[in-house]
């Protein structure tokens, strides 16, 4: 199982010479195995994915969206493949239904007048999967086991894991915590080869905005010693952080959990 990360900033897209080490593209993680491509969500880390010479092995794609805030579709129009009318984009989201569905909710913000092309002009076959985040999800694929959690974010957002022969990678983006829920998240990461978490805030500015709707990376070590994850990829930066400051938060970070990473743009890593 392979492991990307083409965007791990949170909210916007950032470019300066502070935070070019860890990159300003939006969420977007690829996970491949046996010829699959799996995408957790599409900010605009998706469009470094598309100018990326492995997709030529490729002609379909699954696309777990967390939920539907820019920072986690506004990649979606600027993927190449979506120009290719040999693609299929399988599109899932858990939370579109009260928006008149993720077709419509997708349609609404890539037609004019917010975007130059009405999304029906887009030539690659798109179809759209629609589930109640708890429920497990088959993706048609027989070895690839698919939970879904409910995470606490304004509008509701939707945690992944996934398991393929033995291994385990959990995404948990855009959620904060309480103490309510964090046994919740333990069960869910347990054992996982690769916990990406939520690690937007410093604990001071999780106190300053406790209603935004991200969590710490304080809180993603607890959740990742006591779920035994074998790795905790620190995800959804802040944008006001720089490489220093996100330097600064790793080091203490891997003080609590020694199997922690950094999340940077472009990092692959085979699990
Ligand atoms: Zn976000
Ligand atoms: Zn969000």
């Amino acid at each position: 199982m392979k492991v990307t990360f083409w965007g791990t900033r949170g909210s916007y897209p950032i470019a300066s010479p502070q935070t070019i080490k860890v990159g300003g593209r939006t969420s977007c993680v690829s996970v491949e195995f046996d010829q699959q491509l799996i995408i957790f969500d599409a900010g605009t880390g998706l469009i470094s994915l598309g100018e990326d010479s492995r997709l030529q092995y490729y002609t379909q794609a699954t696309i777990l969206l967390s939920h539907l805030h820019h920072d986690h579709i506004m990649g979606i129009p600027f993927f190449k493949p979506i120009f290719l009318k040999e693609w299929t984009l399988n599109f899932y989201s858990g939370h579109a239904a009260p928006f008149g569905g993720l077709e419509k909710a997708l349609q609404t913000c890539f037609s004019p007048p917010y975007f130059p092309v009405p999304w029906e002009d887009f030539p690659a076959t798109r179809h759209y999967h629609e589930f109640e985040p708890g429920r497990p999800l088959s993706i048609g694929s027989t070895d690839v086991m698919l939970e879904t959690m409910a995470l606490d974010h304004p509008g509701g957002a939707c945690g992944y894991r996934l398991s393929q022969q033995g291994h385990t990678i959990v995404y948990l983006t855009d959620t904060k915590h309480s103490n309510l829920l964090r046994p919740e998240f333990i069960r869910f990461s347990q054992g996982a080869d690769m916990l990406i978490y939520d690690s937007t805030f410093t604990d001071t500015e999780f106190d300053q905005h406790p209603d935004w709707g991200h969590s710490t990376w304080k809180e993603a070590t607890a959740v990742a010693k006591a779920a035994k994850v074998k790795s905790l990829a620190l995800f959804h930066h802040n944008p006001d952080h720089s490489d220093e400051e996100m330097q600064d938060i790793l080091t203490q970070a891997q003080a609590e959990f020694a199997g922690t990473i950094l999340g940077t743009d472009g990092l692959g890593i085979n699990l």
